[in-house]
């Protein structure tokens, strides 16, 4: 009897061991997989593809089978299936434990973001944080927190960012996610701080994944650092990242990091009015452009393409590539604009109605498409002036080198110091050419007048800096409601105007309802209790008051007037005189 039973319990351990061992060998494979699809795509994809053939015939459990299912998620994104890729996540979503469903709402977040479906994104957002607020696993709190930090960089919310990602870095030593999270940290910490306190991340970030071999975070770092380094005219350094990592760049084959180094490299040839060089650089960017129109990559590569033809006086590929130009701006304005709508749908502070987003949605993605006229003209006034000056060569190249020069002094004369919108005499310019092209083409426009509430109050407690803080955080919130078109500028002091080519009173009245609310949501806990940002806002249209763009102001003064009168914080457009 007691030999039976050890015969049947050497038995069973052994059953036991079997299945534990293809069990276990399963999950590790289905867990280095995981790993392996952030390290390398291509691979990834390989050795799931024939994971999965090698499952065809085998019972595999549950847990498994959604991990499985999730990964072939992923891959599909990767592989821009979308909606496949979904479908999937979908699939997960409802049937998986607690914690891959979560991990599938998070890849939903991340597909919705991919494919510009804002709203959806959001819609599911609230819920992910919420889960992660009590994880204490590193990895599960990066795999779905990744998504949600990429959507926030899309909204530029930077503090929301910085904090997410602090509270995943308190619960990890482990090399590897803290370069990863670092890495998604980085560019909001450009938008946000000085460039020397972004720097010295920069350097440590780079240093961690090097230490960690993230080669795929630490290069997607390096080619945005380059992208900043232009932007701080230090082409030379940026060229020096550019030469020490691009055989690596080479080696991993992945656009977004080809096109991205060498169009940042072009740029600081440009920069260095290395003309020949940047063209080359530039045009092997424009071969392999990632789809995604947000990627700087896109934008930059047209940028350049634009400047070298001006200089190369090609005006066939200027007229080319200034379309290609206009059209990524475009795109890029009516995605931010709705990126923004969709966040303040959800965000249950603005308390927005949704029907009056979608109205404005719908009208700002009309609106930015429909060609801006004056716009055109002005730009074809430009080329002809261009074609002309291309019998004299030397004309051209002082056209050139004017252009480059004068450009900064330029942006110095136009643009208000503090919060980088139009300065009064520029504004003032832009608004006539606005208001002359609305009348002849007999298009409506409107104009939004705005004060701020108290703002003296603002300055005497809490001193100048604070004040100067909140005009830079007013005019950044507004800005993200922006078309192209309009035209913001500072008039003075804490006294902002919106001049609205095409724009009737309702929707203008509609978007400053938008920019009163978000300035009303202004973060302000740093100021000391019971100080609030608001503003007030006036509204005329030329539909009443006529184009002239003085009157247009004087009557928004008086409706602003009434506002201040009134109890401040709040719209009030201008009644029939
Ligand atoms: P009201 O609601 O009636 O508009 O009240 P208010 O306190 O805003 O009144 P007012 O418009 O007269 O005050 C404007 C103040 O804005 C005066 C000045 O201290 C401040 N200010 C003007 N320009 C700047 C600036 O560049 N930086 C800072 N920090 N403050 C400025
Ligand atoms: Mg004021
Ligand atoms: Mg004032």
């Amino acid at each position: 009897m007691r030999l039976i039973k050890s015969i049947l319990a050497i038995f069973f351990s052994c059953v036991i061991t079997s299945v534990y061992a293809n069990t276990s060998s399963i999950s590790e494979q289905l867990q280095a997989l995981d790993e392996l699809r952030l390290k390398d795509r291509i691979v990834f994809s390989d050795r799931l593809a024939s994971l999965k053939n090698s499952l065809i015939d085998e019972p595999i459990e549950q847990d498994d089978k959604h991990k499985l299912a999730l990964l072939s998620a992923w891959d599909l994104v990767s592989k821009g299936d979308f909606n496949q890729a979904l479908k999937l996540a979908e699939e997960i979503e409802q049937q998986a434990s607690e914690q891959l469903a979560i991990r599938a709402t998070s890849l939903i977040v991340n597909i919705h973001t991919l494919s510009f479906k804002y709203t959806d994104a959001f819609a599911s957002v609230e819920k992910l944080i919420n889960y992660a607020s009590s994880v204490n696993d590193e990895q599960l709190y990066y795999q779905i927190m990744g998504p949600v930090i990429l959507l926030y960089s899309k909204i530029e919310r930077y503090k929301q960012i910085q904090q997410l990602i602090g509270n995943g870095l308190t619960l990890t030593r482990n090399k590897t996610l803290r370069c990863r999270l670092e890495s998604l940290g980085l560019p909001s910490l450009y938008h946000s701080t000085s460039f020397s306190i972004y720097q010295e991340k920069f350097n440590e970030v780079n240093l961690l994944c090097e230490l960690a071999a993230e080669a795929m975070f630490n290069l997607l770092n390096i080619r945005n650092h380059m992208f900043y380094l232009v932007e701080q005219q230090q082409a030379a350094t940026a060229l020096t990242f550019y030469q020490q990592y691009y055989p690596q760049v080479e080696q991993i084959d992945y656009p977004i990091l080809t096109a991205g180094f060498n169009v940042a490299a072009a740029k600081a040839l440009l920069q260095q009015g290395q003309l020949i060089a940047a063209n080359k650089l530039a045009r092997q960017a424009e071969q392999i452009l990632p789809n995604d129109r947000n990627d700087p990559a896109v934008l930059s590569t047209y940028q350049v393409l634009t400047l070298i033809a001006q200089a190369e006086r090609n005006f066939e590929n200027l007229l080319r590539y200034s379309e290609k130009r206009r059209d990524t701006e475009l795109a890029i304005a009516t995605e931010k604009a709705s990126q923004q709508l969709a966040y303040q749908l959800v965000s249950s502070k603005a308390q927005l109605k949704e029907q009056r987003i979608q109205l404005l949605d719908k009208d700002n993605a009309l609106l930015t498409l429909e060609r801006n006229l004056y716009q055109q003209q002005a730009d074809n006034r430009y080329l002809l002036l261009l074609l002309i000056s291309s019998l004299s060569l030397v004309l051209v190249a002082l056209t050139y080198r004017g252009m480059t020069r004068s450009k900064r002094y330029r942006k110095m004369a136009e643009f208000d110091q503090l919060t980088g919108i139009s300065n009064r005499h520029h504004f003032f310019q832009q608004a006539k050419i606005a208001t002359h092209y609305c009348q002849q083409n007999q298009r409506p426009l409107s104009v939004i007048l705005f004060d701020l509430d108290h703002f003296k109050q603002i300055n005497d407690t809490c001193g100048h800096a604070i004040g100067d803080w909140a005009l830079q955080q007013v005019v950044a919130t507004c800005r993200n409601f922006m078309r192209n078109s309009d035209i913001f500028g500072r008039l003075g002091g804490e006294e902002f105007a919106i001049v609205l080519p095409d724009c009737t009173a309702y929707k203008a009245e509609m978007l400053a309802e938008i920019c009163r609310e978000a300035i009303a949501a202004i973060e302000t806990s740093q100021l000391p209790s019971g100080l609030t940002l608001s503003a007030s806002f006036g509204i005329s249209e030329a539909a009443q008051s006529g184009y002239d763009i003085n009157v247009l102001l004087d009557i928004a003064d008086k409706a602003l007037y009434h506002v201040k009168r009134n109890g401040r914080n709040q719209v009030y457009v201008s009644k029939k005189q």
